[in-house]
């Protein structure tokens, strides 16, 4: 580090150039955030400072956090539910994690994945010393139920299904899964990160929320397809005792105890999440939800009349494809089988899609 400090002026100048060499949104396929919306931006300066670790010396943020919650307990028709904020998927399913395999005891605990699962759950289980059973898929890239069932024993502690998979954008039989859970009394959590902003705005969309008896809990991602900004993630459960068991002592702080995984935790994005929340209603995720979908399949028509096939028709916004590749700037990803995936994000409205075929049909000489 320099013993002087920069001037201002010369410093921004600096970082401006460093952000010009960071890919633009306009031509990324590949992912699953977005630009966030002005209002969630805006919402986050407004709360820069604020650290719900300390919840006490922020009530106003505090308020903000609980009334997002109440938002998705309406929206996943459990209005009893609770839950809190976390830094994302990754955080809120190492935190399923960490209860389930407390409320279990085992002495070798085990969770049942589908093969499609977040690699998450794999950094979880690693961290906590939890066997991964890996569920095969079936033809349409949703979780087998019968084979998740066979592998269930006495140390299972958990069942994990995905709705809005992050590779082919499928849903698992969440209703299935559900006897399944209930008939062992396992746990099932619900990785909606992606799908949990999309699946409830859409009509005849797969079951996926607390309207399944046998639903525990479901993680959601605003910094995704909420348009807000990051980090952000909400984990919900049916019962919040299920955190009692991750409870510590927080002497030094305003509250007595903590369950949450981080200690500073932020203000801002959570109350970007919910001014977003709040500026787009239900009726404006519909309508940006539906415009995506519109996309999705605006880009698959395309693709097939270029005589790519399509792998599956997915649940949410993610199109995929036999293998092919696609000509620059555009910035795709494959999956871990090798076939072409594009998000259709916000940032990917139809003039980009229009604009992506265009440059792929000159590209893709048969
Ligand atoms: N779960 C699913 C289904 C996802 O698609 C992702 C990320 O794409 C995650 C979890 C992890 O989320 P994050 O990267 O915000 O930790």
């Amino acid at each position: 580090m320099d013993a002087e400090g920069l001037l201002a002026d010369e410093l921004f100048c600096f970082l401006e150039a460093r952000r010009k060499e960071d890919f633009s949104y306009s031509h990324i396929l590949s992912s699953m955030c977005t630009t966030p919306h002005p209002v969630a931006v805006k919402a986050h300066a407004l709360f820069m400072e604020t650290n719900l670790g300390d919840p006490g010396l922020f009530p106003g943020t505090v308020s903000l956090e609980d009334e997002l919650i109440r938002w998705f307990a309406d929206l996943y028709h459990e209005p009893s539910a609770g839950g809190c904020t976390t830094s994302g998927g990754t955080e809120s399913n190492i935190q399923v994690l960490r209860f389930c395999k407390a409320a279990k005891k085992a002495k070798n605990p085990n969770i049942v994945v589908p093969a499609s699962a977040h690699f998450s759950f794999e950094k979880a289980c690693k961290m906590m010393d939890v066997e991964m059973r890996l569920a095969p898929l079936d033809h349409e890239y949703r979780m087998d139920v019968n084979a998740a069932g066979e592998l269930i024993d006495k140390d299972t502690c958990c069942i994990v299904s995905v709705a809005g998979t992050t590779e082919y954008g499928m849903t698992d039989p969440i209703p299935e899964l559900g006897k399944i859970a209930g008939q062992e009394d396992i746990h099932l959590h619900v990785d909606a990160a992606f799908g949990g902003y999309v699946l409830p705005f859409l009509k005849d969309a797969p079951k996926f929320d607390f309207s399944i008896p046998e639903v525990g809990s479901i993680s959601v991602d605003p910094h995704k397809m909420g348009m807000g900004t990051i980090p952000s993630g909400v984990l919900m459960v049916r019962d919040e005792k299920v955190f009692c068991n991750l409870l510590v002592e927080t002497p030094y702080l305003t509250v007595k105890q903590a369950y949450s995984l981080t200690g500073t935790r932020p203000g801002a994005s959570v109350a970007a999440a919910y001014a977003v929340s709040r500026y787009f209603g239900t009726k404006g995720y519909t309508s940006l939800v539906t415009g995506c979908m519109e996309n999705t399949r605006r880009l698959i028509e395309g693709m097939e009349a270029f005589g790519v096939r399509r792998k599956v028709t997915p649940d949410v916004n993610v199109a995929t494809f036999d293998h092919v590749d696609v000509p620059k700037p555009w910035i795709v990803s494959y999956t871990r089988k090798g076939d072409l995936r594009i998000v259709c994000m916000p940032h990917v409205s139809r003039d980009v899609i229009e604009s992506f075929l265009a440059d792929f049909g000159e590209f893709h000489v048969p």
